[in-house]
């Protein structure tokens, strides 16, 4: 689910209140499909957080939805040598605790 503004059809993540582009304050979650691209990427070697084991890769992705409209998330299922800019991947979503992250994977086409 992301944030749509329901006058002008723009996207907004991280949520906001208020439409950035035409200041409608009816905006309202709604589904999208899941796909999106990898627009950079860095892989992490350092035990950041004990319970993240590593390799793994933090990327920002930009969902097909809307130019622009970008996730911090992790690249999963994925050899993290072979993770690359411009590759389409699509959501999967990681139980922790009571909620769910959006992580994403390789999309097989
Ligand atoms: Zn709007």
């Amino acid at each position: 689910m992301i944030n749509q503004c329901q006058a002008c059809q723009r996207y907004a993540h991280p949520p906001v209140p208020m439409c950035p582009s035409c200041h409608s304050r009816d905006v309202a979650p709604v589904a999208v499909s899941g796909k999106a691209t990898v627009v950079s990427y860095t892989v992490n070697h350092m035990p950041w957080v004990p319970d993240l084991p590593v390799p793994y890769v933090f990327a920002a992705v930009e969902l097909d939805e809307q130019p622009g409209l970008r996730l911090s998330t992790e690249i999963v299922n994925i050899d993290p040598e072979a993770v690359s800019i411009g590759m389409p991947v699509q959501v999967v979503f990681e139980q922790q605790d009571e909620i769910y992250l959006p992580l994403f994977e390789p999309h097989k086409h």
